[in-house]
């Protein structure tokens, strides 16, 4: 690869990071130190109601005891113990929202859920506002601006690291919110002000957000930002076949340093990395240390579910 390779976990600290996670986590450091690369931690903390106390620093533990370890970002105020806390960058996000509003690719909205429940995505009512209303409002991104940067085909389009080529289709996914109306910052625009700000060339991430990349990738067109590659790995299913999930209560991982090595290397077997039997009960330094110069993107397959043993 041309740049230097920099790459990130981004948790949502909503609660301790469960088996779907520990696989993004594991491919995404994986990934990072297969190219040399530097691989930051970034708590993605940004709807506090969400975010209970406490869950930040059990997954930053959780990440020491499976022997992931990030390198420090700089240290920029936003920082603590070289993570990136996405609950201190309010001025970035809102000086990206302002170069929005300057292009035009966002406008104010008033119009709340209840309203358009009749309708499968958001259908635009407000797009014609011009000045934002005094009353409380959101903030949305218009689809249409995709347009001046080669439509669908550029920004919904893209060559996925692990997916190969991937079409979706903006139409389908409708005006996103980037603000809410409480004044919290949405995912979406948030991601993108980071992965720039922290100069990441590879975001490697659950399947679950493949359909969030075209909002991402038209955020990015418009505020003139790099793109990142993208990789988008399968996810863990409940035994009910269900995505695991920490709204469908999935099992915690394992604590115990004996169990946290067998569910290492359960993991890279699931990640089709073919450990050695005889390394499962090895540290987890050992056990990624042999995984780091043997990794295959092309050994995880396309599959788009994984079923994991979560009893371990
Ligand atoms: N914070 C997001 C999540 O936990 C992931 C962000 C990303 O990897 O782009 O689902």
């Amino acid at each position: 690869m041309s740049t230097a390779y920099r790459g990130r976990f981004a948790p949502t600290p909503s609660g301790p990071l469960h088996a779907g996670s520990l696989l993004a986590a594991v491919a995404s450091y994986l990934d990072a130190r297969h190219h040399g690369g530097n691989w930051s931690v970034r708590l993605e903390d940004v709807d506090p109601p969400r975010c209970p106390s406490g869950s930040a620093d059990t997954i930053l533990r959780q990440l020491e005891a499976f022997g992931l370890e990030w390198d420090a970002s700089n240290d920029a105020h936003d920082i603590i113990h070289g993570v990136r806390y996405q609950s201190r960058r309010h001025d970035a996000y809102a000086a990206a929202l302002e170069q929005l509003k300057l292009g035009r690719v966002v406008y104010p909205c008033v119009c709340s859920r209840k309203q358009w429940r009749d309708f499968p995505l958001y259908p635009g009512w407000c797009r014609t506002r011009r000045t934002p209303p005094a009353e409380a409002h959101a903030w949305r991104l218009d689809i249409r601006a995709a347009e001046q940067w080669g439509g669908n085909t550029a920004i919904a389009g893209w060559e996925d690291r692990l997916q190969g080529h991937v079409q979706l289709d903006l139409a389908t996914l409708g005006d996103v919110i980037l603000k809410r109306r409480d004044g919290l910052w949405a995912y979406q625009l948030a991601v993108i002000v980071d992965d720039a700000d922290q100069g990441i060339t590879d975001v490697v991430r659950g399947l679950d957000l493949l359909d969030n990349s075209p909002w991402q990738r038209l955020l990015q067109a418009a505020l003139g930002l790099p793109m990142p590659r993208l990789t988008h790995l399968p996810l863990i299913t409940a035994d009910n076949g269900q995505k695991l999930s920490k709204q469908n209560l999935a099992p915690a991982l394992p604590e115990s340093p004996h169990a946290i090595r067998q569910r290492l290397h359960h993991t890279l077997e699931l990640l089709g990395q073919d450990p050695p039997r005889e390394l499962a009960g090895a540290s987890p330094e050992e056990q990624l240390g042999h995984a780091i110069p043997r990794w295959s993107l092309a050994a995880i397959g396309k599959t788009p579910t994984l079923s994991a043993a979560t009893h371990l």
